[in-house]
């Protein structure tokens, strides 16, 4: 009995053409894991398999080009789905409404002569638009429509005025331009840019909280409170606010999808959040002034959260060819544009490829050779790509603290642990594809806010044999991320109230014989000793709970004479406790981070020690590869195959993403779902020597790894 399918999304990014909001409000927790089961539902066209979708983010001046020279190099992806610039911003073809701007180099329907021409290829087309800005020469007839900044200021930025998420353009007038649109056109899908409450203009100028009226009244009505002038998550009144700016996104776009639905239910919705949304977009994309390094593993991240979390919604995890938006006309690395296309595919996303303006005008256009490749091998391996479903071991949980998370998520995958990721969202609801209970080991990192429900239910899981490794402050704050101060999973085998000893550099965590015997990893022998370089929580032990670790207190670290520590502790760096017929490892300090940040040997180590010695994880997948091999593991829904996804991060040093380097001799020990008859790499294009082993573990070894390989497994 397995069940299907997914979604996400967090936070919000202002980069790019795009933007997404959300965030990691739990809505409603059922005490016990929904058990029903369901298929995920393929009579809707985005769900039929995963898509080849090309993005050609046309400009003004687009609406001019040559068609069949467009086609001509549209056809060369041999796509299933394009996306185009319909209208909001700029109207590209004969609109009639008064407050939608038409292109004013438009001749004729270029939107209706284009539709048609990719409509008679079998392509599929979803329209884009855009409803956060309106042209200036509009907005100044509408200024309750717009946006306000703390200063009182509107934000004209190129002509283009930024609108306000409750006014009546993005709360009526929307309305209007997308019912014309999907009339007049037939259109498979709609997509919106840059959706939610905007504080930056393009060139990162923060003009903060929208201070309109009709923000203030509704916020007024909603929560009976002024609004906050200040983003500040230390105060109670923006926790609310950003509840507020959650609620009222995601009602928005359950509005559109009813909207939408009630013209033709055969038009999908997309955008960046999961609310409403038949597709979730999301990014893999640059930006200059983000801080490196480079999230290698975003195109998995995204498209595993989406799949994992969301059964019956499909995920375009788009890789944007531009390595920050202000330099559109570049191209980040074409092998870094490889990494995410292959992690899309690998995850059971949509292949989705985004350039400015169209594919034949690019200047920079050494990654094409790329995208034609992969999106080839997406066309010739189709059958083994649709219909797959997640099997993991392990749940990552997504919805804290994101150092935290990426942390773990690359000890998870450097150690070759087969782990789906979940949104906080999502869990707890009839949403998700598999039910909490067909994981091994749930991974909190750093899960702060929780309802009540949400501790209770992650409790009944432990309770009834789960295995949680949680860390930080998982659990201290209530769903809206006020503080409580305790520890309120009581699975985690301490006391609630626990004393925060800040982050003070020169302190370590013993590793003592008593914890190797516990841990049991042989590699602890040659280790004594980690580094603490975050907070740490002292929490009390409830009595039947085990402690290891010793906190050793900050030491000099300079000069070397004077370089020894004094005070080791018995206050616990780990806690190991027994609930019900499962069991916690509770690490109360950053873990996670302190790897996101230096990766360093001790803090992976335990986390691997900590799910295999302590909380006896069994893995499905054995192999001694190297760690910058990453693994993925899908069965096909009709019980006939399965594959391992393997990929290659090597050719990567600082801000470079070169070629691959080939890795030789993958050695893989897989315990197979089904008795297996054969074994193929997709990639190489050929069979493969296997052995079977007792108890179904079936042994292979893959000669060699470029930059990604599928190994299938046919079964009998
Ligand atoms: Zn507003």
């Amino acid at each position: 009995m397995e069940r299907y399918w997914m979604k996400k999304a967090k936070f919000m990014n202002i980069f790019i053409c795009c933007a997404v909001l959300a965030g990691t409000i739990l809505q409603c927790y059922a005490a016990k894991a929904d058990s029903v089961e369901q298929e995920r539902d393929t009579g809707e066209w985005w769900l039929q398999k995963p898509m080849r979708l090309i993005q050609t983010n046309l400009r003004e001046i687009d609406v001019t080009l040559d068609i069949d020279i467009y086609m001509q190099q549209i056809n060369k992806c041999e796509p299933d789905v394009v996306m185009i610039n319909v209208g909001g911003i700029v109207a590209n073809y004969p609109t009639e409404l008064e407050y939608q701007y038409r292109n004013p180099r438009l001749r004729g329907d270029f939107i209706g002569t284009l539709v048609g021409r990719l409509k008679a290829k079998g392509i599929r087309v979803i329209g884009r638009f855009d409803f956060s800005k309106i042209n200036e020469t509009l907005a100044a007839k509408r200024p309750e429509w717009l946006y306000k900044g703390v200063k009182g200021e509107i934000v004209n930025y190129n002509g283009q005025v930024h609108t306000c998420v409750n006014g009546g353009y993005q709360q009526e007038y929307l309305f209007k331009i997308l019912g014309e649109a999907v009339d007049k056109y037939p259109i498979d899908g709609v997509f919106f840019n840059m959706i939610g409450y905007q504080t930056y203009d393009y060139s990162m100028n923060y003009h903060g909280i929208c201070q309109s009226d009709a923000c203030r009244e509704r916020f007024l009505k909603l929560y009976g409170l002024e609004l906050p002038t200040v983003e500040n998550p230390d105060d109670e009144v923006f926790r609310k606010y950003q509840d507020f700016r959650r609620k009222t996104s995601d009602d928005l776009f359950r509005r559109v999808k009813d909207f939408i639905k009630s013209k033709r239910s055969d038009v999908a919705v997309c955008t960046y959040t999961d609310a409403g949304v038949d597709i979730i977009r999301n990014e893999s994309n640059s930006a200059f002034d983000r801080p490196l390094p480079e999230w290698n593993y975003s195109a998995t991240d995204n498209v595993r959260t989406a799949m994992c979390s969301w059964r019956n919604k499909a995920i375009g995890n788009v890789a944007i060819n531009f390595p920050d938006y202000r330099c559109r006309h570049s191209s980040v690395s074409p092998y870094l544009t490889e990494l995410r296309l292959v992690g899309n595919m690998l995850n059971d996303g949509w292949l989705d490829y985004c350039v400015i303006g169209t594919l034949e005008n690019q200047e920079d256009r050494l990654v094409l050779d790329n995208v034609h490749d992969i999106f080839g091998f997406h066309a010739q391996n189709e059958q083994w790509l649709t219909g797959t479903k997640p099997v993991a071991d392990v749940a990552l949980i997504k919805g804290g603290n994101r150092d935290e998370y990426k942390g773990l998520f690359r000890i998870l995958s450097e150690e070759h642990i087969l782990f789906d990721v979940i949104s906080t969202k999502a869990i707890g609801r009839a949403v998700t594809p598999r039910p909490l209970e067909d994981y091994q080991v749930l991974v909190l990192p750093d899960i702060r806010n929780m309802s009540n429900a949400f501790c209770a239910r992650l409790d009944a899981y432990v309770k009834g044999g789960g295995k949680i490794l949680a860390t930080g402050r998982t659990s201290t704050c209530d769903e809206l991320g006020n503080p409580l101060g305790k520890v309120r999973l009581k699975s985690a085998g301490v006391e609630a109230t626990f004393k925060v000893r800040p982050h003070i550099r020169g302190s370590y965590l013993r590793i003592r014989p008593e914890d190797k015997k516990l841990l049991k990893d042989s590699k602890l022998d040659a280790l004594d000793i980690v580094y603490l370089d975050s907070e740490f929580l002292e929490c009390e032990a409830v009595e039947t709970t085990g402690k290891l670790l010793g906190y050793i207190m900050p030491a000099m670290f300079g000069p070397p004479e004077r370089c020894y520590y004094t005070q080791v502790t018995d206050i616990p760096g780990l806690f190991y406790s027994k609930f019900g017929e499962g069991m916690v490892a509770f690490l109360p300090w950053q873990i996670g981070q302190h790897y996101r940040n230096r990766s360093h040997h001790g803090h992976s180590l335990l986390v691997k020690a900590g799910l295999e010695g302590l909380l006896k994880l069994e893995r499905s997948l054995v192999t001694e590869t190297s760690p910058l091999v990453e693994v993925n593991r899908r069965v096909s829904g009709d019980g006939k195959f399965e594959w391992l996804g393997l990929i290659n991060h090597s050719g990567q040093n600082g801000t470079a993403f070169h070629k691959s380097i080939p890795i030789r001799d993958v050695a893989l020990k897989l315990k197979s779902k089904g008795e297996v008859k054969k074994v193929q790499l997709l990639r190489a294009g050929k069979e493969l020597k296997f052995s079977t082993l007792e108890d179904g573990w079936i042994k292979c070894i893959v000669p060699q790894l470029n930059r990604f390989e599928i190994v299938l497994y046919e079964y009998e």
